[in-house]
């Protein structure tokens, strides 16, 4: 499962971050998501118990960010919320656009202790 090896990544992500400081383990971690990132919250909810055990974020708490998406018209410049790639610009219509946020998926924040 495709959200199984993006908790596997995050999970590196606090390894390596931890591993430069003194600290045994993260007390929370804060995730951004966002919306066009092609991940699924609930999926990535099953698995993280799965993913995290063993490691230092087996008690973590983590707190996401939900980024939502957000395209630029290259036809007619106008900025506009997206929920889905495909979505087209509501000003023209025109499906070619710049996405400039919403496939982000970063830890934003650990908490260690
Ligand atoms: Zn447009």
């Amino acid at each position: 499962m495709h959200e199984l090896s993006v908790a596997m990544g995050i999970v590196r992500i606090a390894e390596q971050e931890i591993s430069k400081t003194t600290a045994k383990k993260v007390e929370l971690i804060e995730l951004e998501i966002g919306d066009l990132a092609g991940i699924e919250l609930d999926s990535l909810e099953y698995v993280w118990g799965a993913a995290v055990q063993g490691t230092v974020l087996e008690n973590a708490r983590k707190k996401i960010h939900r980024l939502v998406g957000i395209g630029i018209c290259l036809d007619c410049d106008e900025k506009f919320e997206m929920h889905r790639h495909y979505d087209s610009c509501p000003n023209c219509e025109s499906f070619l656009k710049k996405i400039i946020q919403g496939k982000e998926l970063r830890v934003k924040a650990l908490e260690v202790v």
